[in-house]
């Protein structure tokens, strides 16, 4: 799967997933565009000089993906410099455990700010761009707490069905301009949001031997499903959304 000659733009690239799938793509033969908050620009300068090593070449903005005039300025800058997003993978997720019971409108409206709005905006500012060159592979980071949801998750799950929703559609609507969509759900990966939201050894140790696979996940497995996402060989797959969860979750 060599994907030479394509620039991707991943979101949320300081670390964790994001920072996987950034220098995933360039291993892969991509040139990559690289974003977070300004508060991450030690974890950005750390992905931006792995994906260097790689031998392609990185740009690095700061983003936040709840802002549209940000967004609008960043793609806009993108392409009158670099001149081209060839694939969109969004990335940058948060996560505030708390019951539904409980939680207050701000956490509730800020997990659909980030979650949600922030993979629509995106879309929206890269879609002109695509439609115009005939081609685009946008891959949507989901989850698989989107397909059911569990206890203290469900703002989260719920962020990520809209994910799951919003990548059938799209699809169908931007399918005849030669864009694909597709999403990703993850199961648990040992990342800062996966390791604060488990909490304890006993749960890890709990949910690897419930995994088919008896471990939890690594950002790095998440990086074969996107390259094949982004890739030629999934030219006649959209609107799709696959479990990348080491087998804890199968519908
Ligand atoms: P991390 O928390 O390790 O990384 C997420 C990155 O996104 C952070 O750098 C974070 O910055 C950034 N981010 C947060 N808000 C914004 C924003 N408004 N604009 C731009 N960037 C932002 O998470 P993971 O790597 O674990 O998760 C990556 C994606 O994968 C998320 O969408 C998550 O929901 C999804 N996922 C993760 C799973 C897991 O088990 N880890 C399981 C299933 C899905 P900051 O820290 O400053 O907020």
């Amino acid at each position: 799967m060599n994907l030479s000659g394509k620039i991707a733009l991943v979101t949320g690239a300081s670390r964790g997933i994001g920072e996987a799938l950034a220098i995933g793509l360039a291993d892969h033969g991509t040139d990559v565009i690289i974003c977070d908050l300004e508060s991450e620009s030690k974890g950005l300068a750390n992905t931006h000089k792995q994906i260097e090593k790689t031998g392609k070449k990185c740009w690095s903005y700061f983003l936040d993906v709840t802002k549209k005039s940000q967004i609008q300025k960043m793609v806009s800058d993108i392409l009158n410099d670099i001149g081209s997003i060839d694939i969109l993978v969004n990335n940058a997720g948060i996560l505030t455990p708390t019951s539904l019971e409980d939680i207050d409108e701000e956490t509730w409206d800020s997990h659909f700010e980030v979650n949600t709005k922030g993979v629509l905006l995106m879309c929206q500012s890269v879609l002109p761009h695509m439609r115009e060159k005939k081609f685009g592979r946008i891959i949507n980071i989901a989850s698989i707490a989107g397909r059911q949801g569990s206890p203290t998750q469900g703002h989260y799950a719920s962020t990520k069905s809209a994910v799951i929703t919003l990548t059938r559609v799209l699809a169908q609507e931007v399918g005849e301009a030669g864009i694909t969509v597709n999403a990703i759900c993850p199961g648990i990966i040992l990342t800062e949001m996966g390791k604060n939201n488990l909490g304890s050894e006993k749960e890890i140790a709990h949910w690897s031997n419930v995994a088919a696979l008896k471990r939890l996940g690594d950002p790095k497995d998440i990086i074969g499903p996107t390259v094949f996402f982004a890739s030629n060989l999934s030219d006649f797959v959209t609107g799709q959304s696959i479990n990348v969860c080491g087998g804890i979750y199968f519908h």
